[in-house]
């Protein structure tokens, strides 16, 4: 494949956001050179373990790799690489601690980490409640959520500069005694809009919501009990809030702990902002994702996995990915030596719907939740193979022998997998979207002169077109209906497999990420989705329902729950 066979879409989306440029906003690359830029500024980390490997034609072999849109790494890698920022990782956790001077350390190093283009999670739990003494002033604290503001108006002003919009992860454990105003603090609209929230939920609070006990709040200051609530009270207001509008998820703490690689570094308290990646503080990761659709051979029978190509580009994409960590230019001291100590690696999947579509796997089908569960258990393996075969020769991760691993293989990364939402990626690989289901098929969009523009999935245009069914009109129907479930021109055959978002059950969505997350080193990006006619029961059956099922977190939305959304179907975009 060419450069010139990346999409049309793919190219607006370089061009806008990528392209480094002069300072009078005039491109100084074209695609071509932005994935040789990233090319060249990654091979070369060979050296450090090899003074005569061939970086150029490594070089060569990434720059393919790339722009056959088979894999991609996060975006700062490709906005930053081999330019004078050089800050490459999407995902960062920083501590904050329970001193004026360390939560604005904590807000200075967030500003920097975001005009770098990476996302920050952050643990509140630390901070002690709202009306806590405060002895140095004699005054009274005035609790996370009120910090929380301080980030959100950081991150508001840091945007206006950098490359990306900023993003933040904000977390606070169900016991802090301020739990029920965190739950709320994004009721109104408008609030704290640049954090995702999530409740920090321990098994021994799930216990108690299954058995109607009583849990104990617990002082951060002191560690001592200082209070008791109904943990089915408090679970229902969660469900309640993340009913009206989406938030707070929900992460569960010992799950994280219990995959925490080398707890002798601490405990894992927070995830960045989408939630698939949980870190110690000050650590980060650089995610990469392939893209399934390109893993895909044409048989005479129709379509298939070729597995011996997707086992090569697992292992392209790690050895790639680990060379980043070393071309990195962190953005702290402290967050380059802890980084370098795990040498956290997370690769993922896009584009996994697309593929069920060429397959004919129905997404919300037992055999689309084996097929996701069989692709996941060979790319881990062979990214931990690859992990393995990467130690050999450059060493292994420097805390090793410390981590959950040190009886077992040698490996270069302490993780290796991670699925992220591929929100622009999906985009430049002209793929669906991480391992979500499509989330409509045909969208109408208006051109700034009035005319309007039919945005087709590819997969099911081929499909029509080889049926000889497709026209503009029956687009146009499918974009106003938001799922093609109930149109009877379309050959049942079709309707069974080209199924939406919304007509995936949210049972369905939560079997999947829990299929995909039991190969998943870190964790999975995925939003569970409902119909606007759900009830708040069906919302808390899905949160233990993730939970029996051994998901590492839950985020849900209820279609129509908030103001402006930013996907809809039904509706004329
Ligand atoms: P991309 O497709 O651009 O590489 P993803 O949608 O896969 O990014 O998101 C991966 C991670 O990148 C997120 O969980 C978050 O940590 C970070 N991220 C995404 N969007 C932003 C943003 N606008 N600002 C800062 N960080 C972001």
């Amino acid at each position: 494949m060419a450069i010139e066979d990346i999409g049309k879409n793919a190219l607006q989306v370089l061009e806008k956001r990528y392209l480094a440029k002069d300072a009078e906003g005039n491109h100084t690359e074209d695609v071509a050179g932005l994935f040789r830029r990233v090319a060249a500024a990654v091979a070369p980390e060979d050296r450090n373990y090899d003074e005569n490997a061939d970086t150029a034609a490594l070089a060569d072999s990434f720059y393919e790799l790339m722009t056959s849109l088979r894999f991609l790494p996060n975006s700062p890698t490709l906005m930053n690489a081999g330019r004078p920022l050089g800050q490459l990782s999407a995902c960062f956790v920083l501590p904050v601690e329970d001193s004026m001077e360390a939560i604005f350390e904590t807000v200075k190093n967030a500003a920097l980490i975001h005009k770098s283009g990476g996302g920050t999670g952050f643990s509140f739990s630390r901070l002690r409640q709202n009306g806590a003494p405060v002895n140095s002033t004699g005054g009274v604290a005035s609790g996370p959520v009120s910090f929380m503001r301080v980030f959100n108006m950081a991150t508001e002003a840091v945007k206006q500069g950098g490359t990306r919009r900023g993003a933040n992860m904000g977390i606070l454990r169900v016991d802090h005694p301020d739990i029920l105003e965190f739950i709320d603090c994004k009721k109104v609209n408008g609030d704290i809009t640049n954090f995702n929230i999530s409740v920090g939920i321990t098994e021994a609070f799930m216990q108690a919501v299954e058995e109607n006990r009583d849990y104990d709040l617990i002082d951060p200051q002191t560690r001592r009990p200082v209070g008791k609530r109904s943990a089915r009270e408090l679970f229902e207001k969660i469900v309640d809030a993340a009913w009206r509008n989406g938030e707070p998820g929900i992460i569960f703490l010992d799950r994280l702990n219990r995959d925490n690689v080398v707890p002798s570094q601490g405990e894992i308290e927070s995830t960045n902002p989408c939630g698939e990646q949980p870190l110690l503080p000050y650590e980060s990761c650089n995610l990469g994702s392939i893209n399934l659709v390109k893993m895909l051979a044409k048989t005479p029978e129709g379509y298939a996995v070729d597995y011996g190509l997707l086992r090569d580009t697992v292992r392209q994409a790690i050895h790639f990915l680990d060379n980043v960590i070393d071309v990195n230019n962190y953005p702290l001291e402290q967050i380059g030596a802890v980084t370098r100590a795990t040498r956290k690696i997370g690769l993922g999947v896009m584009g996994f719907a697309d593929m069920l579509l060429y397959l004919g796997v129905p997404y919300n089908s037992d055999e689309g939740v084996a097929l996701a569960e069989k692709l996941m258990a060979f790319i881990n393996a062979e990214g931990h193979a690859a992990s393995t075969a990467l130690a050999a020769q450059r060493g292994a991760f420097p805390l090793f022998a410390e981590s959950i691993y040190k009886d077992g293989d040698l490996l270069r990364n302490g993780t290796v997998t991670t699925i992220a939402p591929t929100g622009t990626l999906s985009m430049i690989g002209g793929c669906s979207s991480g391992v979500e289901p499509v989330f409509a098929y045909v969208y109408i969009r208006n051109i700034m002169d009035g005319t309007e523009m039919l945005e087709v999935n590819p997969v099911l245009r081929e499909k029509l077109q080889e049926r000889g069914l497709y026209s503009d009109a029956l687009m146009r129907k499918i974009a106003k209906e938001g799922t093609i479930a109930h149109i009877a021109e379309i050959p049942e055959d079709i309707r069974r497999v080209f199924v939406c978002a919304h007509d995936v059950s949210p049972v369905y969505h939560t079997r999947m990420q829990a299929a995909f997350q039991r190969h998943t080193d870190n964790a999975v990006s995925k939003t569970v989705n409902f119909p606007h006619s759900a009830t708040r029961e069906e919302v808390a059956e899905v949160y233990m329902l993730a939970y029996k099922m051994g998901c590492k977190g839950v985020t849900i939305y209820r279609d129509g729950s908030r103001d402006s959304q930013v996907l809809n179907i039904g509706s004329v975009k």
